[in-house]
């Protein structure tokens, strides 16, 4: 079997962003490989932890991949602050005679974004609206290398390296079992240290917080990078509740057109015709969403990557941009507008004095507390008596039950496959036990725990 075949085995997905099946990743060819190592969110710890530990794996996998993919030149990108992680790379990839280069970043935010890190490490410039192939690359990050590496060996996905932190006891890295509860994850992490909490999926900046009505939804996937837990009254929970209207009438009144979102914007100082500012004013003056939608400078909301600095970071006002921006995202996709993007420029002159460091980005989203927590702090997981294992954990198609309430599984058999001639990805028991509920989900039980 080639690579892909063994990833689509294995079901290998992204882990960073929206579980692209990587399969249909690496079916192209590329002429670079960078392994982005740069794992910018502010308390994720997880790539950083999996690099110090798996160097050796992630080299032979890093090799593996570029010589499929017929590149030239493999890249390792991490930030110059990531000492321990260094060291590990550099002695694993001296063995392999020179194949494997080593780029250094600063520590500053997005790093990890994989257009800016592409700019970062080979100065090429994703065209708008494009993805990273467009210039000749593909990145991937250190947890999905992981999974690659043990697709190479025969070994599908079943677990989830994740960072647990916050108001935790015992902020960390854990090793969990696809389809675990947060409480379960959070229980692993010595519990919560306060009353009222609220939970977010992934870093602090851009992740999703957490609607405790939904408890079902809170459970490990393959794309859950971490599980963070701060105060019920944070900034980053007061500022998401803020009604449409109450922003709307915040743009009108508030929003006074300095433009400071889009120079601060990593994706308008690439090149892109993104400009947050000019969205915000399309949006402040559109009598309804139709009208907004055909406002091109709003539509190129779309370019948007969410990174949220024109919010938490620019915005002198404490507006929301990069909200209204996913709004609009939101309409133009509901309303089935097909979206062109304009030509970009190229990358703005003053961009290397506009970057943010990662710190000062921790610091304005109000986590600075919890920044400083090491990637060693690695804990192991007693065994799990039940998982809940959601169908769509990737891009695509949700996958099919393959198994039956009442029949038993092992872990690292095969329990959902994609449905024929779609883009998924195939799904493995996480655990060994009895199947309870297979119909949106596959709920598994470890015998005698039901
Ligand atoms: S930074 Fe804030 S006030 Fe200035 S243009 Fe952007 S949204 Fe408006
Ligand atoms: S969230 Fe704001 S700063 Fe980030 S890419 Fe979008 S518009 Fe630009």
């Amino acid at each position: 079997m080639n690579l892909p075949q063994l990833a689509l085995e294995a079901g290998v997905v992204g882990c960073g962003g929206a579980g692209f099946p990587a399969q249909v990743k690496y079916a192209k060819p590329a002429e670079l490989f960078l392994v982005n190592g740069a794992e910018c969110e502010p308390l994720l710890r997880t790539d950083q932890y999996i690099m110090a530990r798996f160097a050796e794996r992630l080299c032979a996998a890093a090799l593996a991949v570029k010589e499929h993919l017929g590149a030239k030149r493999l890249i390792f990108v991490l930030k110059e602050r990531y000492r321990r992680q260094i060291e590990a790379i550099k002695g694993a990839a001296a063995k392999f005679e020179g194949e494997i280069e080593l780029c250094l970043l600063d520590s500053v935010y997005p790093a990890g974004d994989e257009q800016v890190l592409l700019y970062e490490a080979a100065g090429r410039v994703v065209p708008p609206g494009g993805i990273p192939i467009q210039a000749g690359a593909l990145v991937s990050n250190a947890g999905t290398l992981l999974s690659v590496a043990d697709a190479l060996e025969g070994k599908p996905v079943t677990h989830k390296y994740l960072t647990v932190t916050g108001e935790v006891a015992r902020p960390g890295v854990f090793r969990v079992p696809l389809g675990m509860s947060y409480g379960e994850c959070i229980a692993l992490a010595g519990g919560a240290k306060i009353g009222d909490y609220c939970t977010l999926t992934g870093g602090p900046v851009m992740g999703r917080l957490n609607d405790p009505e939904s408890p079902e939804d809170q459970v490990v996937t393959k794309t859950t990078s971490g599980i963070i837990l701060l105060p019920g009254d944070h900034y980053l929970r007061r500022r998401n509740e803020i009604p449409l209207i109450h922003m709307r009438n915040r743009a009108r009144a508030a929003c006074i057109q300095c433009a400071i979102c889009s120079a601060s914007c990593p994706r308008s100082l690439l090149g892109s015709p993104l400009r947050p500012h000019l969205v915000m004013r399309a949006f402040a003056s559109a009598q309804s969403m139709e009208e907004l939608t055909r406002i091109e400078a709003a539509r190129n909301a779309m370019l948007c990557c969410e990174c949220g600095i024109c919010e938490i970071y620019a915005c002198p006002m404490e507006l929301q941009p990069c909200r209204i921006n996913v709004l609009v995202k939101g309409e133009i996709r509901r309303r089935g507008i097909k979206f062109q993007p304009p030509p970009g420029g190229g990358p703005a002159i003053d961009r290397p004095y506009r970057r943010i460091p990662s710190e000062r980005m921790a610091s304005r989203a109000g986590v600075l507390p919890y920044y400083h927590i090491p990637a060693d702090e690695f804990h192991d997981v007693p065994a799990c008596g039940r998982v809940a294992i959601p169908l769509q954990m990737h891009a695509g198609l949700p996958s099919l039950p393959c198994v039956k309430a009442g029949q038993r599984v092992r872990q690292g058999e095969l329990i959902a496959d994609i449905p024929a001639g779609a883009l998924g990805a195939k799904i493995h028991a996480s655990i060994d036990g009895l199947v309870r509920e297979a119909g949106n989900r596959i709920v598994i039980e470890a015998e005698g725990k039901g």
